[in-house]
């Protein structure tokens, strides 16, 4: 089953994101040295589209191994470094990469770096700009983040804003 994975800082609303496209049912966790995982992956399922498997990162953190991985890029510090080591357990195992950003705060320097990361790998990659929750706001919040070079899609998890939409997407793109 082809696999979908939420990447972004704390706050985006990644986990919000996850609970509205599966349900909420949870699914399988697994563990890999360097990276203690308390990830949450669901089964998403709707008709007329082909089921995927979407994994949240939130929950998975560095360990010492981990930390001392040559993956990790050093020089960066605590969290972020949490969100690099989260975007590189996601796209090991993701087919499809979705960068989460929260479209009311605005693009964030770790938010570029995340985008630099991503675009580096060769998997298909979208923007996904959480929390605009409504359309008359929606092009001023994308403004800053087509600074990226990613294709922005735009929803309100939080209001089940596009969610079609985006969902449409990741089918195209699977
Ligand atoms: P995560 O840390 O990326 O998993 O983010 P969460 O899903 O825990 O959400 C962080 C905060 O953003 C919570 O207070 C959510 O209620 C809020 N949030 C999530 N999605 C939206 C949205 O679409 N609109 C707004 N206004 N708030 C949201
Ligand atoms: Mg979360």
């Amino acid at each position: 089953m082809p696999v979908v994975a939420l990447i972004g800082r704390p706050n985006v609303g990644k986990s919000t994101l996850f609970n509205g496209l599966t349900g909420r049912r949870r699914a399988i966790t697994h563990d890999r040295p360097g990276v203690t995982r308390d990830r949450m992956d669901g089964l998403v399922r709707r008709q007329g589209l082909r089921p995927f498997l979407l994994i949240d990162t939130g929950g998975v953190h560095l360990d010492e191994a981990g930390a001392a991985s040559p993956d990790v890029p050093k020089g960066l510090q605590g969290f972020e470094r949490e969100v690099l080591a989260q975007a590189q357990a996601a796209v090991r195992e993701a087919d499809v990469l979705l960068l989460v950003v929260d479209g009311r705060e605005g693009l964030s320097p770790l938010d570029e770096r995340l985008a630099d990361y991503l675009r580096q790998q060769n998997k298909p990659l979208i923007a996904v700009v959480n929390k605009v929750d409504g359309g008359e706001q929606e092009n001023t919040l994308l403004l800053e983040f087509y600074a990226t070079g990613l294709e922005l899609q735009p929803v309100s998890a939080a209001h089940g804003r596009r969610m079609h939409e985006l969902l449409d997407r990741i089918e195209e793109l699977l």
